[in-house]
């Protein structure tokens, strides 16, 4: 487990001072990235400063000019092994609804990744009965934590990891 500051634990299982975004992200740089540039592994395009799935839009600036290649910030991560959110999912509850936890957290960032391709699931596995999810932004941990407690309650704690590089979240129902 991470160390977490005592200040930032929050066992009441609100968000709290975790509602918004807060730690630093060391993929995206300040200036962002030239425009139009595009992925060469996910193939999202970066325009207007912001990255998006968008084919159409994709094919007919190929077309019309030149577009930089340039991984994205999900991508990289994903290749480094640079979780920046990690969500740990225990207790009884889990193993008679394993199939829909997943289902839920799957749809979760479906929806995400539409509004922000960036926001990824990089790993989920069974870990000592529970899931363990691995993903590539803080929001995405929180949306999911979200979606968790609306649905099925339970109990959530969240921390930072040791150098603010990653949230962990707990989440558990007996
Ligand atoms: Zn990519």
């Amino acid at each position: 487990m991470p160390r977490g500051r005592a200040t930032d634990v929050d066992k009441t299982g609100q968000y709290g001072k975790f509602r918004e975004r807060r730690l630093k992200d060391p993929y995206i740089p300040f200036k962002g990235w030239k425009e139009p540039t595009v992925c060469p592994i996910c193939s999202a395009l970066y325009l207007k400063k912001r990255w998006q799935f968008n084919d159409n839009l994709l094919y007919d600036l190929k077309q019309k000019k030149e577009i930089f290649s340039h991984k994205c910030p999900a991508c990289r991560k994903i290749e480094d092994n640079y979780p920046m959110g990690i969500i740990d999912i225990s207790g009884k509850f889990v193993s008679e609804h394993r199939d829909e936890l997943v289902n839920l957290i799957r749809s979760e960032e479906r929806h995400a990744k539409e509004k922000n391709p960036l926001e990824r699931i990089m790993k989920m596995e069974k870990k000592n009965g529970g899931i363990h999810v691995e993903v590539t932004c803080e929001s995405l941990a929180l949306r999911i934590a979200r979606i968790l407690k609306r649905a099925y309650k339970g109990e959530h704690e969240y921390s930072l990891s040791d150098g603010d590089k990653y949230i962990t979240i707990v989440w558990r129902r007996d």
